[in-house]
Order: C-alpha cells, then sequence, then structure tokens
C-alpha cells in the first residue's frame, strides 16, 4: 500500500488536487490548424480523451486568437481546462478572462518578476490556480552557469526561487502546483524528490519529451511510476510524441498498476506459452475496449480481470482475480475468483463475461 505526502489542496475547476485527492491524468491536445475548424476539432479531440479517463486536459495558447477560443471550447467540454503560456503574460491574462481554470507558465520565460505578478493578481482576482513549471531546458541561465547543465539541485533550485517570489507578493496566492521536468528520468525523479521533502504544494510529474513509442513508454512508466511508487505526486501527465489518447490510456495504466486509480478495471494476462489454446492478445484488447465503454466496474472498487491461456494452470494461477476468462481447443471458461462457472463458446467469452460483471453490479 503507497502512502501519499499529505501535500496542500488546489481546486482547478470542480476538481481537486493534492490533499490526498485522487491522482488525477492529464494530458494536452495535440490539434493544430487555425480558426474555427481547428476549434472543432480540438473539442473532438478533449471528448474522445474524456471517454477514455483524461481528468484534465490542457491547450497551447500561442496568440490571442487561441485565448478567444477558450470560451467555447469550455462550454462543450466537461473536464476542467489549463492554458498553456509561454512567453506572453498578456495571453496568460486573456486565457483566464476567457474561462481557463488553471494555467501553466514557466516564470523564466515569461519575462521578469514584474508581468509573473501581473499574472498571479490576476489568477488570485478569478480563483484560477496555476503550474510553475520548470523544466531542464528553459531553465535560467544563472542556474545553468552554476550546476553546469540542468542537474536535479539545478531544476528544484529554480523552482525553490519561484516559489518564494511567488509567496512574498504582497498578496495572498497557494493556488499552486508544481513541476521539475527533464528528458532524463533520473534527474526528474530526483529533482521532484529534492522538492517534495521541502514544500507541501501538490506535484504535477512528467518526464518531458519523453519520446514515443517503446522508449517514451517506458521512460514515462520509470520516471512518473517510481515517484508515485515513493508517494510523490499528486496529478500526472505522460509525454508521448504521437496521439493524445496513448498518453491518456498510459497514464491511466501506471496509477492502475500501483492500485491508485479509483474505479480501476485492471485486466492481467498470462505470458502465454506452449500450453495456450485462445488469443489472449486480442481478448485482452476486446475486454478492455468494452469494458471501459461500458463502464462495468462496481463503483468505488477496483476490479481485476484475468486473461489466461490455459485451462490446466489459468484458473489456478488466476485465483485472485475477481473474474477470469480462458479456454480450450473447443470452449470458452470463465471463472470467478479461482472457480469456473462457465463453459461458454469461444465466440461469447468477452459477452457473457461482461454479463457476469454487470450482474455482480446490480
Ligand atoms: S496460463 Fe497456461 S498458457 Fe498461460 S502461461 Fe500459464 S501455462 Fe502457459
Amino acid at each position: 500500500m503507497i502512502r501519499r505526502k499529505l501535500t496542500k489542496q488546489i481546486k482547478v475547476g470542480d476538481m481537486k488536487i493534492g490533499e490526498g485527492a485522487p491522482i488525477s491524468v492529464q494530458s494536452m491536445v495535440k490539434s493544430r490548424g487555425r480558426g474555427s475548424s481547428l476549434t472543432k476539432q480540438i473539442i473532438k479531440e478533449i471528448h474522445k480523451l474524456e471517454e477514455l479517463g483524461c481528468d484534465l486536459i490542457r491547450i497551447a495558447v500561442p496568440d490571442f486568437e487561441s485565448a478567444r477560443q477558450i470560451k467555447q471550447i469550455k462550454c462543450e467540454i466537461k473536464i476542467p481546462l489549463i492554458a498553456d503560456i509561454h512567453y506572453n503574460y498578456k495571453l496568460a491574462i486573456e486565457a483566464v478572462k476567457q474561462g481557463a481554470d488553471k494555467i501553466r507558465i514557466n516564470p523564466g520565460n515569461i519575462g521578469g518578476k514584474a508581468k509573473v505578478k501581473e499574472v498571479v493578481r490576476c489568477l488570485k482576482d478569478y480563483g484560477v490556480s496555476m503550474r510553475v513549471g520548470v523544466n531542464s531546458g528553459s531553465l535560467e541561465s544563472d542556474l545553468v552557469k552554476k550546476y553546469g547543465k540542468s542537474t536535479a539541485p539545478a531544476l528544484a533550485e529554480s523552482i525553490f526561487r519561484w516559489v518564494k517570489i511567488i509567496e512574498n507578493f504582497d498578496f495572498d496566492f497557494d493556488q499552486m502546483v508544481l513541476s521539475v521536468k527533464s528528458s532524463d528520468p533520473c534527474i526528474t525523479i530526483d529533482a521532484y524528490r529534492l522538492v517534495s521533502k521541502e514544500v507541501d504544494y501538490p506535484l504535477h510529474l512528467g518526464v518531458t519529451a519523453a519520446s514515443g513509442g517503446m522508449s517514451g513508454t517506458i521512460r514515462s512508466a520509470v520516471g512518473i511510476g517510481t515517484l508515485l511508487a515513493e508517494g510523490i505526486g499528486d496529478t500526472i501527465r505522460v509525454s508521448l510524441t504521437g496521439d493524445s489518447k496513448e498518453e491518456v490510456k498510459l497514464g491511466n495504466e501506471i496509477l492502475r498498476s500501483l492500485d491508485l486509480r479509483d474505479e480501476a478495471i485492471q485486466v492481467i494476462a498470462c505470458p502465454t506459452c506452449g500450453r495456450c489454446e485462445i488469443d489472449v492478445e486480442s481478448l485482452v484488447q476486446e475486454i478492455e475496449e468494452k469494458l471501459n465503454s461500458v463502464g462495468a466496474a462496481p463503483t468505488g472498487e477496483s476490479l481485476r480481470i484475468a486473461v489466461m491461456g490455459c485451462i490446466v494452470n489459468g484458473p489456478g494461477e488466476a485465483r485472485d482475480a475477481d473474474f477470469g476468462v480462458t479456454g480450450s481447443r473447443n470452449k470458452g471458461i470463465i471463472f470467478k475468483k479461482g472457480k469456473i462457472i462457465k463453459k461458454v463458446a469461444k465466440n461469447k467469452i468477452v459477452e457473457i463475461l461482461l454479463e457476469e460483471i454487470k450482474a455482480q453490479n446490480t
């Protein structure tokens, strides 16, 4: 059982981050283009991410046209929206006025303390929260000079510096979540450990520019997963080159693997071997897709479903699972806590499994 560090709580729209609130999964919109067709595309992308269990969504706000899209996007989506701002503090203020629930800035590139102060004053007035995100690619030059490169202590020093500056403004603002991302998972892990030791603000975890495919997946899972296992982290974003849907799926999977996602449906599967008599890979895929779409998990509880390749060892090896499926050459088997409850046609395995799960929930 992971004991999470108790951090302060901040609000992003209706969602809470920190102080024991469920760890949220974020992603970033990747649709590109301009004008009203882009707005529609963004809304469509967010709807797909919502279906997959994305809790918060961030969009890039590179100009005022993008900032003005926020109002319409907000009307059409259910999850809180975060505006990602670089270089121009006025964009942050416009994004807040258009209804952004949170903004993300890297204070080092906003143009100095006075401009950061303007942004924070606006956040305070509108009751909007902020992520202060430092990352290895945009560390202040004096820190690069001091440490030689973007090390974990350099990232931590940068974030401590900004936290102190913001805390010392002449108004009380504490709706902050912090991040210290590097593209190197080891530096990322060390930097977050340093920050977690010193401050109580909630932490947004991620490995920046993690790449795509297997290497991006593993770098993110190692970086984020290690910290979560130590009780560090309140919200996560997996940064993958490619489809944002993969970011959300992987984010949820990292949480599920550590038992940190409420209402989680966890599908486990055997690796298969020479005894295997069913197509384990396709069954896992079909079960995951259908369970997500029908929301078949018992409310508030996690549900573990095992897909095992053979009847000889499958039910016994997966006796800890709530439900399981396996098969022989001619038939499919549904089992519950290791005990066979039904023998079915092979092409009915998923259908009958879902019926059994739903029957348990009603
Ligand atoms: S459950 Fe059966 S098929 Fe799967 S690994 Fe074990 S022995 Fe092999």
